[in-house]
């Protein structure tokens, strides 16, 4: 990138009015004195690739990319990164000075420093880690509780099928419980988190009974609207340490910010209250 240039980043997916990556990153340029822009855009599938070329030569430096293409993007990328083909997902591109599309993904990484922020006290080793879920998200989570050295993840869907392909892709760490025997998980569980999207407002509420839960559990929910769900008001009832999914969708952006910025941001309050509004 030439030093007149100006540079842009930005989140492709469809829709991706809701997105608050553009608050997010808007924060921190701000706060840094970063001449740059961070711009929501809603791409269709067929017109993804030729986007993702065009981008560079407009002084994009890269993009995060959310539903429904973090899949999608594996294919056109040029270099993807283990973790994000173990996931089988990206959500952050970098786009380098040889015009090839590098494909990260970091939610896996967010997930564990927001764990780390909010709840110090957890450590892999603490013991198994239970996990309602088994979709994009919850593969990210996997792939970085494995990486942290969690002994066991016991994990429950309700496509069983889904959870299956998560054990025969992720090894023998893992096992599996019917749905409706979700509660059991968290029996000696040292984490609990809901990788489903039950819980979000507009969807269904999660039903997983949670009599078992003990307070040395620590319980983690990746939906963020509301920020305070269900399942992490019982989390606070019983007395566990409860860590919101803000801190992930904050977390998971450093990196990308990093490269494309060349400036690590902080996550702190302020950055918090940047994202909510
Ligand atoms: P996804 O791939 O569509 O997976 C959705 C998951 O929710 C699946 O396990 C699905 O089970 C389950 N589910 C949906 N409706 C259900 C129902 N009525 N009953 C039982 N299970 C149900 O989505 P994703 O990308 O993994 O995202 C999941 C959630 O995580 C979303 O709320 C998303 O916003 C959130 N998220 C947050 C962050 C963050 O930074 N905090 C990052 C990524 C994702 P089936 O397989 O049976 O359909």
């Amino acid at each position: 990138m030439s030093p007149s240039k100006i540079p842009l980043a930005g989140v492709i997916g469809s829709p991706v009015a809701h997105s608050r990556s553009p608050q997010l990153h808007g924060h921190w340029l701000k706060t840094y004195g970063i001449a740059g822009y961070y711009v929501p855009m809603d791409v269709a599938r067929e017109d993804l690739e030729m986007v993702l070329r065009a981008l560079p030569r407009m002084g994009f430096v890269g993009v995060n990319v959310t539903i429904p293409h973090k899949e999608a993007v594996l294919e056109i990328a040029d270099l993807v990164t283990d973790r994000a083909t173990l996931i089988g997902a990206a959500n952050t591109l970098i786009f380098r000075k040889d015009g090839k599309i590098h494909a990260d993904n970091t939610d896996g990484y967010g997930f564990i420093e927001n764990l780390k922020a909010g709840a110090p006290g957890w450590a892999a080793r603490n013991g198994p880690a239970a996990v309602l879920g088994a979709g994009g998200a919850a593969r990210a989570v996997v792939a970085s509780l494995l990486d942290a050295g969690v002994p066991e993840i016991r994990i429950s869907n309700r496509t069983r099928v889904r959870a299956e392909k998560l054990k025969s892709d992720f090894g023998s760490r893992l096992r599996i419980y019917d749905w409706v025997q979700a509660g059991n998980m968290v029996d000696g569980a040292a984490l609990l988190v809901n990788t489903t999207s039950l819980g979000m407002i507009g969807k269904g509420e999660l039903r997983v009974p949670l009599d078992g839960l003990s307070a040395a559990t620590v319980v983690t929910d990746l939906v963020y609207a509301p920020l305070k769900t269900n399942l992490l008001q019982t989390a606070e009832e019983t007395g566990c340490t409860a860590v919101d999914g803000l801190g992930m969708l904050l977390h998971q952006a450093v990196p990308g910010f990093e490269r494309w910025f060349g400036q690590r941001p902080e996550v702190d309050r302020a950055t918090r209250a940047a994202a909510l509004r």
